[in-house]
């Protein structure tokens, strides 16, 4: 190994790891670097930094070097209390500096080609990375050919704020602009997308901001779907807290949106025009481009996996976790991958050991507010069966939807304790 290849990565984007103040712990003893097994993960978001963090946890002795554009992540999670305006953008953005004390080194920038043959990833400037296993979790890519008319571009004017940074901003700041007795329309895609419950969760927020600061507005959901995830608590929350400030259309109702003006702020569905002051359009979605351009993907736009390891089963040696996985009856979620990050990581370390991996069980459990002090909850335990993964019958369970407002008001604290306790987890 020359000092300039450290690793097979070019002395540059070393430097730029380096910089971030990440991961020199693992080439302070050259001999035993080389020797090391080497686990690669592309994406630092719920899944992938787990994966990192957890492979270092189990086996202080395997290389692992995690690929991310940034230096932080952006939680999704919480990013609608951005648009509430009861959180702020830093409170929601979480370094990768701690992901050090595990020995992970990060390499700063996107990943653009695997090659499941020669085992190697590579990005735009410098040397392939080697593994001897992969972990995929690029999280989604939004289908900017889905819906004639919604484009990257149009995504400037109208955002879809389904992935957390510039395009939470924007939304904000259009909800801000936005003249009393406005009308803020969203439009939901079908299933499989990030967050079942998101978007209710976020009309929600919407409608907690424009109450106080303007409160002749409304809100319509154009769904693609029929029925929603904790649809009668979140119906019964709205209705509590905010009269008929929100209305909810259905697919059946005429809530497919077919084509986007941007121009004249109007989504079309089949009979109806709906001209919007603010839209949040968030459009169908697959998994990350990088887990598309690899093979990896099915004709789902999703990625088949083993249930029990997140191996893919198009590609020995890659495992794909998070929200690009076809997870069964996992939610893509933060929580499950988490939670997949976990499993993953232990059926890494055992494989590369020559071991079997060990039966897993995952977990997921999702809080919304509908109000700062009103949360409601859907969990679950899940684990794999012959027909993929499946939930653990009577292991979870929505919030009763009979409950005083202490009962809402605990379940909104605990939501607070679980995103502080997950971001820990990962990020702490
Ligand atoms: C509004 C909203 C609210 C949500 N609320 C909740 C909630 O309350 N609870 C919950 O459990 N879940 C929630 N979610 C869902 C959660 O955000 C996702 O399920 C979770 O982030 C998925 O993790 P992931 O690792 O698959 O992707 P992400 O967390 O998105 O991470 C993907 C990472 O990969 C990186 N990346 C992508 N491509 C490449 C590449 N080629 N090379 C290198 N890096 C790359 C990205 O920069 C990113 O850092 C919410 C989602 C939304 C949109």
């Amino acid at each position: 190994m020359t000092k300039s290849n450290v690793h097979g990565l070019s002395r540059r984007r070393f430097v730029a790891g380096a910089a971030a103040g990440i991961g020199l712990a693992g080439f302070s003893r050259p001999v035993r670097a080389q020797a090391a097994p080497r686990v690669v993960v592309i994406g630092g978001g719920f899944g992938g930094a787990t994966a990192a963090k957890y492979v270092r946890m189990f086996d202080p002795a395997i290389q692992v070097t995690m690929i991310d554009p940034a230096r932080s992540h952006i939680t999704c999670p919480f990013s609608n209390y951005v648009l509430a305006g009861f959180r702020t953008m830093d409170s929601i953005t979480h370094s990768f500096i701690n992901l050090r004390a595990n020995g992970v080194t990060q390499v700063l920038g996107t990943a653009t080609v695997i090659d499941p043959v020669a085992k190697t990833v590579r990005l735009a400037v410098g040397d392939p990375i080697p593994y001897d296993r992969l972990i995929v979790s690029p999280g989604i890519d939004l289908r900017f050919d889905a819906v004639p008319g919604y484009d990257e571009a149009a995504s400037e004017k109208i955002p879809h704020a389904w992935k957390a940074g510039a395009q939470t901003v924007l939304l904000r700041q259009q909800l801000e602009s936005m003249r009393d007795g406005g009308v803020v329309l969203m439009s939901v895609p079908g299933n499989p997308y990030r967050c079942p419950p998101g978007p209710y969760e976020r009309a929600a927020m919407i409608a907690h901001y424009l109450k106080a600061a303007k409160p002749r507005s409304k809100i319509l959901i154009l769904d693609s779907k029929e029925m929603f995830s904790k649809q009668p608590l979140f119906q019964d929350g709205w209705k509590a807290l905010y009269g008929d400030m929100i209305e909810w259309v259905p697919a059946s109702k005429d809530g497919i949106v077919k084509r986007v003006d941007a121009g004249a702020m109007t989504l079309h569905t089949d009979f109806a025009q709906h001209k919007g002051d603010v839209i949040n359009f968030i459009a169908p979605q697959w998994a990350g481009a990088i887990a598309r351009s690899a093979g990896l993907t099915n004709q789902t736009g999703f990625c088949p996996v083993d249930p029990v390891t997140f191996e893919s089963t198009v590609h020995r040696g890659i495992h794909v976790i998070g929200d690009s996985s076809i997870a069964g009856a996992l939610p893509k979620s933060g929580f499950a991958a988490n939670s997949e990050g976990k499993v993953c990581a232990m059926a890494v370390v055992n494989l590369l050991k020559g071991k079997p991996a060990e039966a897993p069980t995952y977990v997921n459990t999702c809080y919304s507010l509908v109000g700062p002090d009103y949360g409601i909850s859907v969990a679950g335990v899940y684990k794999p069966g012959p027909q993929g993964i499946v939930e653990v019958p009577n292991s979870g369970g929505t919030s009763p939807r009979e409950a005083p407002l202490d009962a809402r008001k605990a379940e909104a604290v605990f939501a607070e304790g679980w995103y502080r306790s997950i971001t820990a987890d990962i990020y702490g």
